[in-house]
């Protein structure tokens, strides 16, 4: 029988540190940390005779409505849009983009096709969204987030992430090996320690008995082995001059150590909306779409929420969850400190841009992942799901403004956009690029009622601003992704929705006290 050792060591030669990880999870060998404490515990009946405006209709205010209206207060959802989700936008076949100061594009893809604009993948670690998930059973699949048959495109030359990864692995093992030969370590590490260590270097970097890198076949084939008298033919490595000169060769091999960005990750079935749908599903008769909210005024009673052409809404308390830079241009008697934190808030931009294609880098060996490239479009990703079908959607840019190139990407004219990301698609798969069509392109940036992909706090920020945030103002709460440690995430916004509700549930039972 193979031992949990045994087959630990195994999963981290198959696939490395992540698939270690994940395995040690499930055999339940990890106490995994939680910030998800489980659903805040409002006791059924509490909220009975009180009423919840909530702002916006997107994941904060979705599953916060949800979990109120289970208490028993009466709730009614104010959202600007004709739809639900927020940055949660699963764009198909027919649907408008607007985009600000740009003219609206109407996506042609094939029914059954679709483009995440926002949220795309859903990290094992965030168990708030997969208790969501879990409890309307709504279907999840893996989302392959790292593949490294993919590519690294940098100063226009093409390498594969396997060889990118562990030709840059083996020098990195040769140096620490020769280091340790020539006792550059002997002042850290014992005799022992150090054979330990060289051992573990030749296995980590698939070094020659000698210590020197010579190629491995973790790097892949010039021609894959076959049947009978076929071996097939190592790819020669790269020089780790080559490798430094090629720029982006790090990002490939680090992205799958962020703690949020592992290799295997899960999406919805059918598009990432489908988990804000089924909450909808159980709270839409108090949804109210096509209402742009224009200002917030509590007061000891009770709060008023006016609206662009509509009536005002009054209720027992408001829970705000649009993004800071809309509560911003809300009308609203906010203290001076919180006015002047919302205005400090900055929302990064992002854009994205898809095609419709063939599925030709299937017909390649690639399934799933990211290529990355140094051009503005900073990636290339590879459908997850629909696997083996006869078309699928392309992800050719998803730019966040990590890089001045990048960011300028963001706010490029959409044929701009499709030029960069087509030609990148074209070096990385020759010949294909023809096969591209239908293309769209979201920058959230330009997306009427977001205004940028997240709010991006620095750390000193944190401790001023954010905390400002998160106060309640009168008889109304505050949430939001930018309200929480999880930003930018779904995450964050139903962890910051039911601090939200625990702060109004106290208020709700000691204004009964009161009463
Ligand atoms: C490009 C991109 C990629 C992402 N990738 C991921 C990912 O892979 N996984 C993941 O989990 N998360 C991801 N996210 C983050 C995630 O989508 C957000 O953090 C989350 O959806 C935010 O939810 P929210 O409820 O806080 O805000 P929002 O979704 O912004 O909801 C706020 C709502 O308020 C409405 N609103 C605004 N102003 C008004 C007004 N005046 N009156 C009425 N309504 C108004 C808006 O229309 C919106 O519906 C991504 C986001 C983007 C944009």
């Amino acid at each position: 029988m193979t031992s949990r050792r045994a087959f630990l060591q195994a999963m981290g030669k198959a696939g490395g540190y992540s698939a270690v990880y994940l395995s040690m999870q499930a055999l339940g060998m990890l106490s995994i940390p939680r910030a998800f404490a489980g659903v805040p515990a409002l006791p059924a009946g509490s909220g009975k005779g009180k009423s919840v405006v909530i702002l916006g209709a997107g994941i904060a205010g979705l599953t916060a409505g949800y979990e109120l209206l289970k208490a028993g207060y009466s709730i009614t959802i104010l959202e600007a849009r004709n739809r639900i989700g927020g940055r949660v936008w699963t764009v198909r076949g027919g649907d408008r983009i607007i985009q600000e100061g740009r003219e609206d594009q109407v996506c042609q893809f094939d029914t059954g096709l679709y483009m995440n604009a926002g949220a795309a993948r859903l990290p094992t670690e965030h168990h708030g969204i997969f208790h969501y998930a879990r409890e309307l059973n709504v279907p999840l699949e893996v989302m392959v987030n790292v593949n490294r048959s993919a590519a690294v495109d940098s100063n226009k030359e093409i390498i594969s992430q396997r060889q990118a990864v562990n030709d840059t692995r083996g020098y990195i093992g040769e140096l620490l090996t020769k280091s340790i030969d020539r006792g550059a370590l002997d002042g850290e590490l014992t005799a022992t320690d150090k054979e330990r260590l060289r051992a573990y270097l030749t296995d980590w970097g698939a070094l020659s008995k000698s210590g020197t890198y010579e190629g491995s076949d973790r790097s892949g084939y010039r021609q894959s082995p076959g049947g009978y008298g076929n071996p097939g033919e190592k790819l020669s490595p790269l020089s780790l001059e080559q490798l430094m000169a090629h720029g982006s060769w790090g990002e490939p091999a680090l992205f799958e150590e962020i703690f949020d960005q592992q290799a295997p990750m899960f999406q919805p079935v059918g598009g990432m909306d489908r988990i804000a749908y089924a909450i909808y599903a159980k709270v839409k008769p108090h949804v109210r779409l096509n209402k742009t909210v224009s200002g917030v005024a509590s007061s000891d009673h009770g709060v008023t929420i006016t609206l662009d052409k509509a009536a005002p809404i009054t209720a027992d308390y408001c829970l705000c969850t649009l993004p800071a830079n809309y509560v911003a241009k809300l009308k609203h008697d906010f203290s001076a400190a919180k006015t002047a934190s919302l205005a400090n808030a900055y929302y990064a931009p992002s854009a994205k841009v898809a095609w419709e294609s063939p599925r030709f880098w299937e017909q390649e060996g690639v399934f799933g992942g990211l290529s990355w490239t140094d051009e503005p479009n900073t990636l290339v990703w590879y459908p997850s799901g629909g696997w083996g079908s006869s078309k699928g959607i392309l992800m050719g840019a998803y730019s966040f403004g990590q890089r001045p190139n990048s960011k300028a990407f963001t706010h490029m004219p959409h044929a701009e956009r499709f030029a960069i990301s087509r030609d990148v698609i074209e070096r990385i798969h020759p010949g294909m690029s023809k096969l591209l069509g239908k293309p769209v392109t979201v920058a959230w940036n330009e997306t009427p009622f977001s205004g940028g992909v997240g709010c991006a706090w620095t750390e000193d920020q944190r401790k001023t601003d954010y905390l400002e945030l998160c106060k309640p103002e009168g008889r109304v709460f505050f949430a939001g992704e930018h309200l929480s440690y999880v930003p930018f995430w779904q995450e964050g916004a139903i962890l910051s929705g039911y601090e939200a509700i625990k702060l109004l549930r106290e208020r709700a039972a000691s204004d009964r006290v009161t009463a």
